[in-house]
């Protein structure tokens, strides 16, 4: 396994919105900036259709999810222990390496303090600690040239979807044979620090936390040392502490659900538990069926409706967002999971929230980005709402 050395620290690139993907730690990368990054130019559009062999439909689940060709809610058989949300990606990878349809893995090893490290995996058990939390984004394309000095032909790599966008850009200069993409569904992420402030500010054991996540019931689950799992509605977390937790990268970003990935993996649409399966082309199709046998299928439930949800949130774009009374935020919790947006619902939901947020954050502090980042497929969302 290789590992990456410790590159440029990520506020020196603050100058630019960037999420820290690492190819710019690169000279040779660095100085193609404009043209490779996802914080450039809105990069999505043009590729899907090189990949995918067409664009997004700018109606039904395509307009929200990108272009695929099959959906699927699933989990593993047996569920692997320390994953995020079932392991099936770290199965995926296994398999792949073992079968010798890959040759190494770039992905991201989960530290004890849980920062992630970027690693090129060359055997399956090394993939241990490759799964579950990671409290940062790693950048993992620093590792590309090393790809390249390893004489590495096939490849797997797992990323969100700016690491996923900028890899595609410089895909054809690496000369692979075969290389696989999965890519994971990300709304928002923070650097390590952001992520300890929301920890210390939230939960009522901070110590204690080993892992987190944003679950599709309106709360946030906390996992401790100890087996137990503490659930706070989102309506109730400290909003005043949290401010400026998300960077400006997660905020110009509309690429929640990893449009030019092979194969898009995430929870947002899936009951908990399950996991949400989006198979974008042939490699995609490739890569679900390798996994098959260990799933279990599921299915998907799409509940409610998101319009009362959007109008409120469109109600309260660029104001500071408000926490509920503790009392108050477990009733409206307890509402909106029994009769608010579910399963697909609540994913449609999530990706127009986090886009027209962006929209917003984009118009009023950087406007000169806006007409160059916003995909057609977005803006036929925005026009559904009459923003402008
Ligand atoms: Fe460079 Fe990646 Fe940051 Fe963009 S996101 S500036 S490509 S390191």
């Amino acid at each position: 396994m290789t590992q990456a050395p410790i590159g440029p620290a990520y506020p020196l690139l603050q100058n630019r919105t960037c999420s820290n993907c690492g190819l710019c730690f690169h000279a040779q990368f660095e100085a193609h900036v404009e043209e490779i990054c996802p914080f450039e130019d809105d990069r999505v559009s043009e590729r899907e259709v090189q990949l995918h062999g067409r664009s997004r439909r700018l109606s039904g689940d395509e307009l929200y999810f990108g272009v695929f060709r099959s959906m699927h809610a699933a989990r593993l058989s047996t569920p692997r222990p320390d994953s995020q949300t079932g392991g099936a990606v770290s199965t995926l990878l296994e398999r792949l390496l073992d079968s010798g349809k890959v040759e190494a893995v770039l992905t991201t090893r989960r530290n004890p303090d849980n920062t992630g490290t970027p690693v090129l995996v060359r055997h399956a058990a090394e993939l241990a600690h490759t799964g579950g939390s990671r409290w940062d984004l790693a950048p993992i394309l620093d590792l590309v040239p090393e790809v390249k000095r390893q004489g590495i032909r096939r490849l797997a790599v797992v990323g969100v979807g700016c690491q996923v966008s900028a890899l595609r850009a410089i895909e054809a200069q690496l000369g692979l044979e075969k290389l696989y993409v999965v890519g994971l569904v990300c709304t928002d992420n923070m650097t390590f620090a952001n992520w300890q402030r929301l920890i210390k500010t939230t939960s009522r054991s901070p110590r204690t936390v080993k892992k987190l996540e944003f679950m599709a019931d309106f709360r946030i689950w906390f996992w401790h040392e100890n087996g137990a799992i503490e659930k706070v509605s989102y309506f109730e977390m400290p909003m005043d502490k949290l401010r400026g937790c998300f960077p400006q990268a997660c905020l110009s970003c509309f690429d929640q659900t990893n449009g030019l990935a092979d194969l898009s993996v995430g929870y947002m649409a899936a009951d908990i538990g399950w996991q949400w399966f989006l198979v974008r082309n042939e490699q995609g199709e490739a890569l679900f069926n390798l996994l098959r046998d260990d799933l279990e299928m599921g299915r998907f439930t799409d509940r409610g409706n998101r319009s009362e949800a959007m109008k409120q949130i469109l109600r309260y774009l660029g104001k500071p967002a408000i926490t509920l009374p503790s009392l108050l935020a477990q009733l409206f919790t307890w509402q909106v999971e029994h009769f608010g947006p579910r399963g697909l619902e609540f994913a449609r939901l999530a990706v127009e929230n986090k886009q027209t947020r962006n929209w917003y954050y984009l118009k009023t502090h950087r406007p000169d980005k806006l007409k160059k980042l916003i995909p057609r497929h977005v803006q036929a969302i925005l026009d559904q709402y009459r923003l402008k």
